[in-house]
């Protein structure tokens, strides 16, 4: 792969070529995750030449539009899904409504980017089909992966499009929805009685054992590059502008490093002039992250976890260093909303804009609810809010956000009965 540079450890610098190493750096173990480095001016005449060569946008709108940026070969062992180029919204009215509402004086230019639009209605479809891509390099026919529940539907989705075998770890409190994508794609289903964090250490020696590929978060350097291609639609779709401030839901950190590493590579091409500032949300209930943020020490795992929103209820993230590092470099912040926060959250976006997203999917929309209440917003900035899952992946917190419908006989008085005190007769 000539476009690539090499594979960089986050931790202590030392760089391997493409094929010296898997995962993770071997000096460093589980915390030197790597980065894929580009030789920027192979990327820049390649990728030059397929997306910015008309004013009109050009097929595909999919992912593969960024195959140049990318750490793939052959873009043919992609998955034959459409993943990514999901909707930018326009929601500045929204924006306004909320700043109106919360009697702060600078209205947002809002927009959301709604990524429970890909095939299995979360953002990590970017991540899985990059996984997919590895695993096909490598001949390999099963993949694994631990999961709150999103790694693990994408995957398993993923790979019955392509026919290769998946065995997943889920802990046990994974939302039903999710538990029904794996067993109706096929995969082989263990649901640990325990955390997302145990899952994960017994994913990881499974794969040693057995030799299948490891879709973990953090471990695989190529994920994050997935997730990257948000952020390159994101300044795409608004003319190859970057945003003023992006917010993200945070878990484990992969979608937050990755994003952020995305905006960096445009701004290393040239096709931006400016980077975003990164805002990171957790749950109250599970923010090792934003704790180490705000002390400025080191993450502590956090053992008791508690929040609705079960894809970043993680208590030892296992992107922490590239997560700290793009809310460091980029002038940004991790920051936490309570899980009444994200049930507001979840009605409002769902009740302005017919966007549903799933708990962790609106916790960036908390956050930045929270920030315009507490009057952090500059002037007319430009804000990209990223919703990262669907709403019908956790229908019980819905129902708990929303509430539940009357209950009427089949009889014609009942519904008057239901309705005259909101609807006057005409
Ligand atoms: C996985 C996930 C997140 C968090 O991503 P991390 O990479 O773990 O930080 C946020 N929202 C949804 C819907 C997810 O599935
Ligand atoms: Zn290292």
């Amino acid at each position: 792969m000539k476009h690539i540079h090499c594979l960089k450890c986050v931790k202590c610098g030392r760089e391997y070529a493409l094929d010296e190493v898997m995962y993770v750096c071997r000096d460093c173990g589980l915390d030197g995750t790597l980065d894929v480095i580009y030789d920027m001016n192979l990327v820049a005449v390649r990728l030059l030449r397929h997306i910015k060569t008309s004013n009109t946008v050009r097929e595909p709108l999919s992912i593969r539009r960024y195959a140049d940026l990318l750490p793939i070969q052959d873009e043919r062992l992609l998955p034959p899904l459409h993943i990514g180029w999901t909707p930018l919204y326009d929601c500045h009215e929204l924006g306004r409504k909320i700043c109106h509402n919360s009697q702060t004086a600078y209205p947002p230019r809002l927009f959301i980017k709604d990524d429970g639009r890909n095939p299995t209605a979360s953002l990590k479809d970017r991540a899985s089909a990059l996984a997919i891509v590895k695993a096909r390099e490598l001949g390999k026919t099963i993949i694994t992966c631990a999961s709150t529940g999103n790694a693990a539907s994408s995957l398993a989705g993923l790979a019955a499009s392509v026919g290769i075998s998946t065995v997943i770890f889920v802990p046990e409190t994974a939302p039903k929805a999710k538990v029904a994508q794996l067993l109706m794609y096929g995969a082989r289903v263990l649901m640990v009685k325990g955390t997302y964090d145990q899952a994960y250490d017994l994913c990881l020696q499974a794969s040693d054992t057995w030799g299948w590929y490891n879709r973990n978060s953090g471990y695989n350097p190529y994920l994050g590059e997935g997730k990257k291609t948000a952020a390159l639609e994101i300044c795409e779709q608004l003319g190859w502008k970057a945003p003023d401030k992006v917010f993200v839901a945070v878990g484990d950190g992969c979608i937050f490093g990755g994003v952020w590493k995305g905006f960096c590579d445009l701004y290393d091409l040239g096709l931006i002039d400016k980077r975003p500032q990164m805002i990171g949300v957790q749950a109250e209930g599970a923010s090792p992250l934003a704790d180490a943020f705000i002390s400025g020490t080191a993450v502590q795992p956090q053992r008791k976890l508690h929040t609705i929103a079960d894809s970043i209820s993680v208590g030892q993230p296992r992107d922490a260093l590239k997560a700290l590092r793009a809310a460091r470099h980029s002038q940004g912040a991790l920051m936490t909303v309570t899980d009444d926060e994200i049930l507001d959250a979840m009605r409002l976006l769902a009740r302005n804009t017919g966007i549903f997203a799933e708990p962790a999917g609106a916790t960036a929309f908390a956050g930045f609810q929270r920030m315009i209440q507490t009057g952090a917003m500059g002037e007319a900035e430009s804000v990209v809010v990223m919703v990262t899952g669907n709403g019908l992946k956790d229908i019980d917190t819905a129902i708990r956000a929303a509430g539940n419908p009357t209950i009427i006989e089949p009889d014609f008085h009942d519904v008057e009965r239901a309705l005259c005190d909101d609807y006057p007769a005409k």
